[in-house]
């Protein structure tokens, strides 16, 4: 049996320490933490990966601190649509769903149509429907309801733009609050997941990375986990966490490498703004961002749980 690995994050983008309250600080970080204790405990007693990555997922889907699953973003109709998917590095197995609304946890169907359809993305209604069928539980609009979520959709709406989740108060600042997870179990298997709400004010029917396989997330056991956050678009043109994957099978660099390029230069250089967390099939974690700060967390050398949002 080998070593397990495991980190989180909860979004990357603008987030200045001089507008974070410390209420909010710590509870952020109280959610990232709850989130490694899971994966922690999955994976200590020789669970899988993708079990790890699952459940940590569903701990930051069900707080409202987060964009992804209870406190997703709203759309250009206040409406949640939401987005989500999880990869095994075993098999290169996925499972995704794309715009869906109601369900409370959108990387629990991912993980349905990995596991119980011949397909890799489901959408909208069609997601909807295998969630019924399955009883998985649905929330009603008010679930999803959050106060500060609400006045973002009428700052954006006002100024006609679309706005990544948490633009500061004067709404030139951007950050990205979906959650993600990356691990490597004790049997050597890597897996990655995602879960977003995607963007404020986006246009309905709007689909950003994170169910896209490539863009939002990848793994592959011989290379590397990888869950992004950040500007969607962006991560879809440069095919960013396959193409981490793709520089260390091809060109042969490391994990730090692969992940420095792709986010610091080649996501940069369009214009994108984001971050990554990744962990390689020796359990080295990468988590390269361009953006003044990310929420993140990994479980260090010792096992202990470590959160970051700036250098600290
Ligand atoms: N990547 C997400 C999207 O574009 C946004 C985020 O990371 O918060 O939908």
């Amino acid at each position: 049996m080998g070593k397990f690995a495991f980190a989180v994050h909860g979004g990357a983008g603008v987030i200045l320490k001089e507008n974070m309250t410390p209420e909010r600080e710590s509870r952020v970080r109280a959610g990232l933490k709850a989130a490694l204790e899971t994966g922690r405990k999955i994976l200590s007693k020789g669970g899988s990966s993708l079990d790890a990555v699952t459940e940590a997922i569903v701990i930051l889907e069900d707080l409202p601190e987060f964009n992804a699953g209870r406190g997703s973003v709203f759309n250009h109709f206040g409406k949640h649509e939401m987005d989500a998917a999880l990869m095994s590095g075993q098999d290169l197995s996925t499972g995704a769903v794309a715009s869906v609304t109601g369900v409370r946890n959108p990387v629990r169907l991912a993980r349905a149509v990995m596991e119980k359809t011949p397909h890799v993305l489901l959408t909208s209604e069609g997601a909807e429907a295998l969630a019924l069928a399955l009883g998985l539980p649905f929330e009603p609009a008010e679930y999803f309801y959050t106060e500060h979520r609400y006045k973002q959709l009428q700052q954006a709406l006002e100024r006609n733009q679309t706005q990544l989740d948490h633009a500061d108060d004067h709404g030139v600042g951007k950050k990205f609050g979906t959650v993600g997870a990356v691990a490597l179990d004790e049997a050597g298997n890597l897996a990655a997941g995602v879960s977003t709400g995607g963007m404020t004010n986006k246009k309905y029917g709007r689909i950003g990375d994170s169910p896209i396989v490539g863009a939002g997330l990848y793994a592959d056991n011989r290379t590397c986990a990888v869950s992004a956050t950040g500007e969607g678009e962006f991560f879809i043109r440069r095919v960013a966490c396959h193409d981490i994957s793709a520089r260390m099978e091809y060109l042969d660099e490391n994990l730090a490498q692969a992940a420095q390029t792709v986010i610091m230069q080649r996501l940069g250089d369009l214009g994108g703004s984001g971050g990554i967390i990744a962990v390689d099939a020796a359990g080295h974690l990468a988590m390269p961002y361009n953006t003044p700060g990310m929420y993140r967390g990994f479980l260090d050398d010792t096992g202990e749980a470590v959160v970051r949002i700036w250098a600290y």
